[in-house]
């Protein structure tokens, strides 16, 4: 039997484990759509938190709101969705095989064709003779297809179309003028939603880097664009180093840049600020930066609308290359102008004498594809030991607290202790079921960052082991200690 692929091993992990599911799996599961286990679910959420601590933290301007799901039509046709949120689609004149055009010819060309229009692949296929991989047949003319879901709201004469929202950014700019009011009309103006966005891909794969329904964490800020060349707090990380590949100087690969040479190189001064934060970001959640960069879109490659444009990207075992997992999108006035102008709604604001449509700058994180990132840069194995190395704040718990037999009082005790633990806001659960050893492996193959074991000598001096999960390093602690050491924020 051929030895298990990376990403198949840890696919079999989180599988097992209940991190997460094929959608609906006992009626064969349900292409794209995928579901967070027990397991999952934890370190999702404690993702999703961090990113809020982090990012919301950054300024006390920046809010999180909870907007609607289900959006009218004409929000898509402010953004440009209904026309251009769309991909080339291409279908076998024999067979009746359908797939994306730019993935039938990356795969037989093996180039990369994403933002490609249509016209161009079209032209292409006929170009090179492509064929149907199924069956070899005729390939029939590209045509597009729109990614957004779409149906009914209302019954009757009332009814109208509604779309689930393909991204959660358009929330955020339906929202600015009622939030800006509301929060004194400062600027800049952040405004964050962690969400679900929907879009009927036509072929969903690789698990969670292609979803149908998936989860995104994105933080809008709106701004003056004369102040585009300043940020107070820049002085902070001017000697800060980030790892970038600049359009234009692509051949040359990674390079070290401070932001300070960011700034001299010609990249606004405002936008550099936030890129150093998006990689202080991921350099906390232990992201070696020698996997990380920001890797910037050219002039062809971004949307129109992008003045700026990186992929925030990490070398992700599992595929072998770089993969994208957030985007940094510097869109201009694109957005509240587009809304103003269906809308009919003034979108300018009136600062320092001055009235103008504020820009904006765009955080956008995929969290699916964050979780797995999670995952892949954190699985271990070492001999017959395999487990996920994870920051405390992310693992699924904190700590185990085990009895190490559950008798002669170590349970009552141990129990105890996992309740004093939660009341002090240390993620615990307790577990004296098998061996010691056996508990500890079952911990860290889910990630659990401490283990706690209640042993003899806790019922005469009130101490306790703690064993840390990637080192396997144990030390006596004392139980009135213990929450402060454990405590991860
Ligand atoms: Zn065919």
């Amino acid at each position: 039997m051929a030895e298990k692929t990376f990403y198949e091993k840890i696919m079999e992990k989180m599988l097992k484990r209940a991190f997460f599911y094929p959608s609906c799996e006992i009626y064969g599961g349900f292409s794209g759509f995928y579901d967070y286990g027990s397991t999952g679910t934890r370190i999702k959420r404690k993702w999703e938190d961090f990113w809020r601590r982090f990012f919301l933290g950054l300024e006390e301007s920046f809010y999180e709101i909870q907007p609607a799901e289900v959006m009218p039509e004409p929000v898509f046709e402010a953004s440009g969705h209904l026309k251009e949120f769309v991909d080339p689609l291409v279908q076998c004149s024999k067979c009746g095989y359908y797939e994306r055009a730019d993935t039938i010819m990356e795969e037989q060309l093996h180039e990369t064709f994403e933002g490609i229009t249509p016209k161009e692949l079209d032209r292409l296929i006929k170009e090179h003779g492509i064929k149907c991989p199924k069956c070899g047949g005729k390939l029939k003319e590209v045509t597009v297809l729109n990614l957004m879901f779409n149906f009914d709201v209302g019954i009757f004469h009332s009814v109208t179309k509604g779309y689930l929202r393909p991204e959660t950014a358009q929330g955020s700019y339906v929202c600015f003028k009622r939030e800006y009011k509301a929060n004194r009309e400062k600027l800049p103006l952040g405004l964050a939603v962690v969400g679900k966005a929907f879009r009927n891909e036509i072929s969903p794969r690789q698990g969670l880097f292609r979803m149908r329904e998936f989860t995104q964490a994105e933080l809008q800020i709106f701004f003056d664009p004369d102040k585009i060349n300043e940020h107070p707090m820049f002085p902070e990380v001017k000697d800060r180093v980030l790892r970038v590949v600049p359009a234009s100087e692509r051949e040359k690969g990674e390079q070290m840049l401070s932001c300070e040479q960011l700034v001299q190189k010609g990249y606004p001064e405002f936008a550099v600020y936030y890129m150093a934060r998006v990689q202080e970001f991921y350099e906390r959640l232990g992201v070696p930066l020698d996997r990380f960069r920001f890797y910037e879109k050219n002039e062809e490659e971004r949307a129109f609308y992008n003045k700026l444009h990186f992929d925030v990207e990490i070398f992700l075992e599992s595929f072998g290359k770089y993969t994208e997992v957030a985007g940094f999108h510097y869109r201009g006035d694109h957005d509240l102008k587009g809304h103003q102008k269906v809308s009919g709604e003034d979108m300018s604001v009136l600062k320092e004498g001055k009235r103008f449509i504020p820009h904006v700058l765009e955080l956008s994180f995929g969290v699916d594809r964050n979780f797995f990132t999670l995952m892949d840069l954190g699985y271990r194995e070492e001999g017959k030991r395999q487990w996920f190395s994870l920051p405390a704040f992310v693992a699924p718990w904190t700590a185990g607290v085990y009895p190490l037999v559950k008798k002669d009082g170590l349970d009552k005790k141990a129990r105890e202790v996992q309740r004093m633990l939660a009341e002090e806001g240390v993620d615990c659960f307790y577990d004296e079921k098998g061996s010691i050893g056996k508990r500890y492996a079952r911990a860290d193959e889910i990630g659990v960052a401490y283990g706690i074991t209640i042993d003899y000598q806790t019922l005469e001096d009130d101490t306790v082991t703690v064993r840390e999960r990637d080192s396997t390093q144990q030390e006596r602690v004392s139980i009135s200690e213990l929450a402060e050491k454990l405590r991860t924020f």
